[in-house]
């Protein structure tokens, strides 16, 4: 029996989620968001990533310019490519639950999950939820934005996982904050340049590799990556490599938790040999494991890396994706960074948001319909908050439509809902109604 019953339903509270349920809710539509984490934020708040990726092509101009603007409105005012451009994950959190608390139709239960989908011929008829929250619930259109495409999967879609060859998936990550350090005991004190980040994570390569030469760890990487918080006082270390985490089997996300865990500590006191960091403090280790892909549920088009690397157009682009494909290695070595070419940005098309055999469900995270390569760009939180924020005004377009499939929902529509707002969208514009735009 169904108890509550909604117009979208968002499963996942990352990005993708937090980006869709506002998206949905700001055409005033009834909207649930579901996140089975005790707080929403996902990857980019517990898990701690720190850098605001390209969300700009090479003429300077935002593609990723409606929701993304107003969770890190201050890289908008920067525009000194010298800087780099960082946020806060505590502000980011505080940010998102501002956003989200300022939405009369939206509601948000946090620490449940969905555990169960009831599907007939297609249609997600309700969901099971498991928590805080219990029972069925259901909606006319319901998102994905569960990152690794489990509300898909339980509705019986197909989907990749890993290399298309072998099924390896990136390398996971657990890391770390450390502040307290001396910047002018650096060679170049202002951390939050590019130039002196550079700089500061070559000074502490001999530090990292020594501990490696001695067998004193047994991260795989070959170098040190830090970024350094707004401010310049803390500095987050994306530097531990944990092989074998796929996040379909929890076993192996509990396991590679205790082994980024593990090597955050090592390199932690690897680098406090430096005299800069002689009194550094260890301030937290993520308390979620950076896990960089999931299941890539198959959809009506798979976005690929040629199509990401010849900046290809489509006709039912909803959003745009500009970060390099950025392959942390499967197998611990070296990782692999090409850049987008000239002018720097590729369209994401809608049809790559749509579940193949399923009615009524949009993909909302980086669980859309990609090939492993292209994942490896779009899997940043500028295109997926893009695509979340896509994929909210999509399903209540279905919504108030009326529609059976969303598949009736036109892409030029969407795209004229999301110009009015502010996001960056390129084709032709289908003037749509909606209680609000
Ligand atoms: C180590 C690391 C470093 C990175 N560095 C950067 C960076 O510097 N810059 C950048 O932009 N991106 C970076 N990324 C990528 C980026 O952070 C993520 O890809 C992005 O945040 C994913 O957002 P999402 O909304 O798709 O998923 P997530 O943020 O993972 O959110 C998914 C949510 O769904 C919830 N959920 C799952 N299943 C259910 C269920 N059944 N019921 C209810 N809820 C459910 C989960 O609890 C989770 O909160 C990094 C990623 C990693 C791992």
């Amino acid at each position: 029996m169904v108890e509550t019953q909604y117009d979208v339903i968002v499963v996942g509270g990352g990005v993708g989620g937090v980006c869709g349920a506002l998206a949905a809710a700001r055409s005033r539509v009834r909207v649930l968001l579901v996140e089975a984490a005790p707080a929403v934020g996902g990857t980019g708040v517990f898990s701690s990533v720190s850098l605001i990726c390209d969300f700009r092509d090479d003429d300077g101009r935002p593609i990723n310019n409606g929701i993304h603007r107003e969770l890190f409105p201050e890289a908008y005012l920067r525009v000194n490519p010298r800087m780099v451009p960082t946020y806060d994950e505590q502000a980011l959190r505080a940010r998102y639950e501002q956003l989200l608390a300022a939405e009369p139709t939206l509601t948000v239960w946090t620490g449940t999950r969905v555990a169960e989908v009831r599907i007939d011929d297609g249609r997600v008829e309700a969901l099971r939820l498991e928590g805080d929250h219990e029972g069925w619930i259901s909606a006319s259109a319901y998102l994905d934005a569960t990152a690794d495409g489990n509300l898909a999967q339980m509705a019986g879609a197909d989907f990749w996982l890993g290399r298309e060859q072998d099924g390896l998936l990136q390398s996971a990550t657990a890391t770390f904050k450390v502040s307290g350090f001396d910047p002018e005991l650096l060679i170049d004190p202002r951390v939050e340049t590019w130039d002196a980040i550079f700089s500061l994570r070559r000074e502490l390569l001999p530090y990292y590799r020594e501990l490696k030469d001695k067998g004193l760890t047994s991260n795989p990487r070959e170098d040190v990556t830090c970024f350094p918080y707004p401010g310049g006082k803390s500095l987050l270390f994306n530097s531990t490599s944990v092989l074998g985490v796929d996040p379909t089997r929890p076993e192996t996300v509990r396991a590679g938790l205790e082994e980024g865990e593990k090597q955050a500590r090592e390199l932690f006191a690897a680098i406090t040999r430096h005299p800069a960091f002689a009194d550094a403090t260890l301030d937290f280790i993520s308390p979620k494991l950076g896990v960089r892909e999931g299941r890539r549920i198959v959809g009506d088009y798979e976005l690929t890396g040629e199509d990401c690397l010849s900046c290809r157009r489509f006709d039912d682009m909803i959003a745009a994706g500009g970060y390099d494909v950025d392959v942390h290695n499967p197998e611990g070595g070296k990782s692999r960074l090409t850049r987008i070419p000239s002018p720097g940005y590729y369209h994401i098309p809608l049809r790559s948001l749509i579940p193949r055999g399923l009615l009524n469900v949009v993909l909302s995270s980086r669980c859309i319909s990609g090939s492993y390569e292209a994942h490896a760009s779009y899997r940043v939180m500028s295109s997926i908050s893009g695509v979340g924020e896509a994929a909210g005004v999509t399903a209540a377009l279905m919504h108030v439509g009326g529609f059976g499939d969303v598949r009736e929902v036109d892409a030029a529509a969407v795209r004229y809902v999301l110009q009015m707002r502010g996001q960056f969208v390129e084709g032709r514009v289908e003037p749509v109604e909606l209680p609000v735009i």
